[in-house]
């Protein structure tokens, strides 16, 4: 058969286990079907520190160029790997460098499978968090105090008018903090999320604690209801979904009670936690896939866990690991399908349909990696090495495509 033509999206190599996992992906499940079409950027942290990490700013930018990009797990460089691969400084997150380029927000999916069941009885849907990733807490200014005095918050505006008000009078020790975030960045958070709710044709959720923080949490409020307002409620409407804001304290209930199947829009510490929340609640990182989507319609595909360093380990041993690659498949069938949604280009939309059923089908047969064995509920399942669980999808693949 011939392979299926594409346009070009921005292929960003990574570390460790999911580099190598990445390689089979590309070789077993990809390249006999589809000439793929990439701009090729090596992540790997070798290659980062050889390009003093300009190669991480050129796959930003190479993403913005063609809208659509697809990446590997990156090591983040801490004190023990700048010593483990001899490093000129610790650079920062990739992911972090890639999301201030796009001004984009993270939104993560779980892969539902029948075997594992997720830990709320009614979940049937994915839910998706987007979680805002900048600014609050992640961002603030603390003091630990050590004796009494005044906490003042001031405001220096740049025409020199001052806004001053008293935190607290402390008699005694305490602690104090001061945070912020930006109406551009809460604007992009919100067409982001909006964005995505139109692309996935899901309703959009959205929860802050604007009943006691009536100034910070009520802009976010308020921002979003205008841009929904102004620039998405028709648009909403006309795709039959909706959009709503709640409560954090509401939001949280009515999650617990609902059957999934929709977006819920986090500030960045609510997403932080809820994120893993969810993903636990429905069963493995191993299983959940992240896009990051930028308010002009970028968007990079990625699977959430990292590079499974502990994997990669034992793979540099001789062992045959049992790392589980759906997350990182689900990354490039994602990125081919909006590259085929962005071109009217059917059958490689067709081919990334194709791709999930039959990966899903191998696990649905009672083929997997450990991970998900050890989660399994039904029939005795079948522990399969990477390799082996790559050569069934590859088998269903060719079946479902024959
Ligand atoms: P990790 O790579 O997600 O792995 C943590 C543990 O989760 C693994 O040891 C493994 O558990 C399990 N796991 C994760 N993905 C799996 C998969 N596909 N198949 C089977 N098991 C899986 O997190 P980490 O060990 O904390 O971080 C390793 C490196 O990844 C770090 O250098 C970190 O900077 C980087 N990282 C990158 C990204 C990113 O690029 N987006 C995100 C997070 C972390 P068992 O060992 O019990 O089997
Ligand atoms: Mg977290």
């Amino acid at each position: 058969m011939e392979k299926i033509k594409m346009n070009k999206i921005v292929e960003m190599d990574g570390d460790e286990m999911t580099r190598i996992l990445w390689k089979s992906i590309k070789d077993e499940l990809l390249s006999p079907f589809v000439e793929l079409n990439t701009e090729y950027y090596d992540l790997g942290l070798k290659h980062r520190d050889e390009t003093n990490d300009q190669v991480s700013i050129d796959a930003g930018e190479a993403c913005k160029k063609y809208h659509v990009g697809v990446k590997c797990a990156t090591i983040t460089p801490n004190a023990q790997r700048v010593e483990e691969y001899q490093l000129k400084e610790m650079w920062k997150s990739p992911n972090g460098t890639i999301r201030a380029i796009l001004d984009g927000t993270v939104f993560r999916t779980p892969i539902l499978v029948s075997g594992v069941k997720p830990a709320v009885r009614n979940w049937e849907a994915p839910i998706t968090i987007a979680r805002h990733a900048y600014g609050d807490v992640y961002k603030a200014t603390e003091f630990r105090l050590t004796k009494p005095g005044k906490a003042e918050l001031l405001f220096t505006a740049e025409d020199g008018e001052e806004q001053r008000a008293t935190i607290y009078d402390f008699e005694c020790g305490g602690v104090l903090q001061g945070m912020y975030n930006k109406d551009t960045s809460i604007k992009s958070f919100a067409r982001s999320c909006f964005n995505f709710a139109l692309d996935t044709k899901q309703d959009l959720w959205f929860s802050t604690k604007d009943t006691i923080s009536k100034q910070y949490d009520q802009t976010f409020k308020l921002i979003f209801e205008e841009i929904y307002n102004n620039e998405y409620k028709e648009k909403f409407e006309q795709a039959g979904i909706t959009y709503f804001y709640t409560l954090i304290d509401d939001a949280v209930a009515r999650v617990i009670r609902s059957k999934g199947g929709y977006i819920w829009a986090c500030k960045n510490y609510d997403g932080d936690v809820m994120s893993d929340m969810v993903s636990t609640a429905f069963g493995s990182l191993a299983m959940m896939t992240s896009v990051l989507v930028s308010p002009d319609g970028n968007f990079e595909y990625e699977a959430a866990h990292g590079t499974v360093t502990k994997h990669y380990y034992r793979h540099l041993a001789g062992e045959k690991t049992s790392t589980n690659p759906i997350a990182t498949i689900f990354a490039w069938t994602g990125a081919l399908r909006k590259r085929g949604e962005l071109d009217g280009n059917a059958a490689l939309m067709q081919f990334a349909d194709d791709l999930e059923q039959a990966s899903l089908s191998v696990i649905e047969s009672g083929r997997m990696t450990r991970d998900l064995a050890l989660m399994w509920q039904g029939c005795e399942p079948t522990t399969l090495t990477s390799d082996e669980f790559i050569a069934a999808i590859r088998a269903a693949l060719e079946a479902i495509r024959a």
